[in-house]
């Protein structure tokens, strides 16, 4: 059997035939006939020359493949092939691996209903790598992002691929296999990880992505990745996560509500819009609490990000001197704005954390829903039936 191989293709559905894409590629790796515009696998070096410059965003898919589809094949698509399973555990990993699915699909019941992603997201890679056939990654960094001396010790932990498919969408995890085993004697079950970036990488066109991880006093997963060195070896499953998901159209605004490493799919979905240019003034408003602001992940580089990108609010609970607040405080503080919001049929929600933010953000978000006439359970169900309303918490 071939080794599976990430394939850059063309959504021949979005492709408007400009052949930008076909201009700009050094090593003439595109091509086009009557019918679509094609991605030669023989040829394409992952150079990603051609993604800024396409401007549908048709030019931005992928798929794992055990054999890469033919330039014919191609040519004769009216739409793209879905991502096909790549086979990988044994029998005995399966059951494992659903395990993981069932924790997903726990950290994604605070939306009150079956979570559906958004219309326009990109279609998701899941589980290529399973428990039985993980990736071998290797860890280029590992920055501290909290203050030394403050009580919450969060990293950044940026993992090269080294080549192997790891194709991952904003808003999706990946599994971390601790070595070792339990006090079974069982190998260790993977810890997942929200992907803190974006789809092209934590340097673009680097097959490198980045978590977000808190330690957890006595975890064995968070200290194990929170203890790494660069250059250590570390086994990854994934990509996880089919919801959770940002949606591709710039027209869509977007209600971010987080705590601590909740932030981590919310930085993928900012440097994504970012680097696509993508979105106006006022489309991204983000919520965040912590403790401290030396507790709050990112947040020198945050308050760099201009306002016009991406504005922020920040919530603290244990400032000295100051009066407690919390994420579900600061949002009832700006009411109006996040109204203005819900009551925007282009407005997605996404609420990303510890499980404990979830009831706070669901009444301010009902109490602030009905100060404007919208019925909160309706409106929420409503949304997330759109694929609008998104919550991910542990
Ligand atoms: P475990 O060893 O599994 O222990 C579980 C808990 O018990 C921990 O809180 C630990 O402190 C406590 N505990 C264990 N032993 C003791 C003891 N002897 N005494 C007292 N307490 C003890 N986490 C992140 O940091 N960043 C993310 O981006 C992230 N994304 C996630 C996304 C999803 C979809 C899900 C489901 C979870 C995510 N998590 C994230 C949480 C992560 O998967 C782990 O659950 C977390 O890191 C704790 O794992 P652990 O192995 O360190 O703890």
């Amino acid at each position: 059997m071939n080794k599976p191989l990430k394939q850059h293709l063309i959504d021949p559905e979005i492709c408007i035939r400009c052949y930008t894409c076909e201009m700009t590629c050094p090593i003439q790796a595109i091509t086009h006939d009557d019918m679509n515009v094609v991605v030669d696998a023989d040829k394409c070096n992952f150079c990603m020359d051609c993604i800024p410059v396409c401007p549908t965003g048709s030019i931005d898919e992928w798929r794992v493949v055990e054999t890469p589809y033919s330039l014919d094949e191609q040519f004769e698509w009216t739409e793209l092939p879905e991502q096909a399973e790549i086979s990988g555990g044994d029998d005995s990993t399966e059951a494992l691996d659903e395990a993981m699915a069932a924790l997903l699909a726990e950290a994604h019941a605070g939306a009150g209903g079956k979570s559906v992603a958004p219309a326009s997201a990109s279609k998701p890679s899941i589980n290529l790598h399973t428990i039985g056939k993980p990736v071998t990654a290797r860890v280029q960094g590992n920055y501290r992002l909290t203050a030394e001396g403050s009580d919450s010790d969060v990293r950044h932990i940026i993992l090269d691929m080294a080549g192997a498919p790891f194709p991952v969408l904003e808003g999706q995890s990946i599994g971390i296999i601790p070595p070792g085993t339990d006090a079974e004697g069982k190998p260790h079950l993977p810890r997942l990880y929200s992907v803190s970036s974006p789809r092209d990488g934590e340097r673009p066109g680097y097959a490198n992505v980045s978590l977000t991880v808190k330690r957890e006093p006595h975890g064995v997963g968070s200290n194990y990745v929170c203890d790494l060195s660069k250059g250590d070896e570390v086994q990854v499953t994934g990509p996880f996560g089919a919801t959770f998901l940002l949606p591709d159209d710039p027209a869509a605004r977007l209600l971010m509500i987080c705590t601590g490493t909740g932030s981590a799919p919310f930085r993928a979905f900012t440097m994504r819009r970012q680097r696509m240019s993508a979105g106006a003034a006022g489309d991204m408003v983000l919520f965040f609490g912590a403790r401290t602001p030396d507790s709050l992940p990112y947040f020198g580089p945050l308050k760099k990000v201009p306002d016009s990108l991406l504005k922020k609010h920040f919530a603290f609970s244990r400032v000295e001197g100051e009066e407690k607040q919390y994420v579900q405080d600061r949002m009832r503080a700006h009411e109006d704005e996040v109204a203005e919001l819900l009551a925007d049929p282009n407005t997605h929600i996404y609420v990303c954390g510890l499980r404990g933010m979830e009831a706070g953000v669901d009444e301010a978000l009902a109490n602030i829903a009905e100060s404007i006439g919208l019925p909160w359970v309706t409106t929420r169900d409503a949304m997330r039936a759109e694929g609008r309303y998104h919550v991910e918490t542990y």
